[in-house]
């Protein structure tokens, strides 16, 4: 468990108005998380310590008071070691390739055997490295897929509209490293996604919240939690809600991934211009988002 203390002057912690310009001169073995601003001490500890914990899958209890920077410092300290892992990711599928090629290649003077043996080893890193590189993949098809239809959708008069079918194939999702920050109230979610303004990172985003908050329909959304879900059911199964058709839902998750919407009250207004559920069009995103806010 870690624990941050303020120091024993609680200013050197507080972010006062005027410092808070933009750190240009970002040395990276100073601040090697892509803080926007040039960051106190107890933030670096901060950062450093959560980059540390996650590097080996710990657990961690972390405190700040209030106006020490914890939630923009959080983002920066998270959204590094996603950065880092991904790249860690790629590299892995360029070295497999590039070590498969060179095996194949051979330097020309193997026997048959250690050429048989070398081909064999090269066919387990080409692989290893397939396996990995479908995973980025299927996001990137997703995502191309939803530029495709938010840019047809600029120049159509009405959308499709078909029963919302089956859910998407297992396969078809993708394997992501995700970040969740999960908070009480909706206004801290505004929060998160003012301090996520700030920074350098452009993670997919998508904020979860109950029917009661996302729901739009009616009949459905001021009922107690329990029977909002039954209910919700019924419509579903019958097709009798106006808002849960495949294409408008599919759309509303596209302007999800395509970063139009990011916190709940984006995602209630697009889900009213489009006439989309926003529960389900945010479940629909989920998988191929790197960073879900919860309430
Ligand atoms: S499908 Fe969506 S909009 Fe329709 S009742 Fe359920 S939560 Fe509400």
């Amino acid at each position: 468990m870690k624990r941050i203390h303020p120091g024993k002057d609680d200013s050197e912690n507080v972010l006062p108005r005027s410092a808070k310009k933009p750190w240009k001169k970002t040395a990276v073995e100073e601040n090697p998380f892509s803080f926007p601003f040039k960051p106190y001490a107890t933030q670096l500890r901060l950062m450093n310590d959560m980059n540390a914990l996650l590097k080996n899958c710990g657990i961690g209890i972390f405190e700040s008071p209030t106006g020490t920077g914890k939630t923009l410092t959080s983002l920066c300290a998270v959204l590094t070691f996603v950065e880092n892992e991904n790249r860690k990711l790629k590299e892995f599928v360029d070295e497999n390739r590039e070590k498969a090629k060179m095996l194949r290649e051979g330097n020309g003077d193997e026997d048959f055997e250690k050429a048989l043996e070398n081909f064999k080893e090269a066919e387990k890193l080409r692989e290893l490295a397939d396996n990995e590189e479908e995973k980025l993949l299927r996001t990137e098809k997703r995502l191309e897929e939803a530029r495709k239809r938010l840019k047809a959708y600029k120049f159509q008069e009405e959308i499709e509209i078909e029963d919302c079918g089956l859910p998407r194939e297992p396969e078809s999702l993708p394997e992501l490293l995700k970040v969740v920050f999960s908070t009480r109230t909706h206004s801290q979610i505004e929060q998160l996604t003012f301090e996520l303004k700030r920074t350098r990172f452009l993670p997919r985003v998508v904020s979860l919240g109950s029917r009661g908050l996302l729901c739009i329909n009616s009949e459905v959304k001021n009922l107690p939690n329990s029977m909002a879900a039954d209910k919700c059911k019924d419509l579903r199964k019958s097709g009798k809600c106006p808002f849960y058709k495949r294409a408008k839902v599919t759309l509303l998750s596209d302007h999800i991934l395509d970063g139009i919407t990011r916190d709940l009250r984006d995602v209630v207004r697009e889900s009213k211009n489009l006439n989309s559920c926003g529960y389900y069009a945010s479940r629909e995103a989920l998988p191929f988002c790197e960073l879900i806010f919860h309430v």
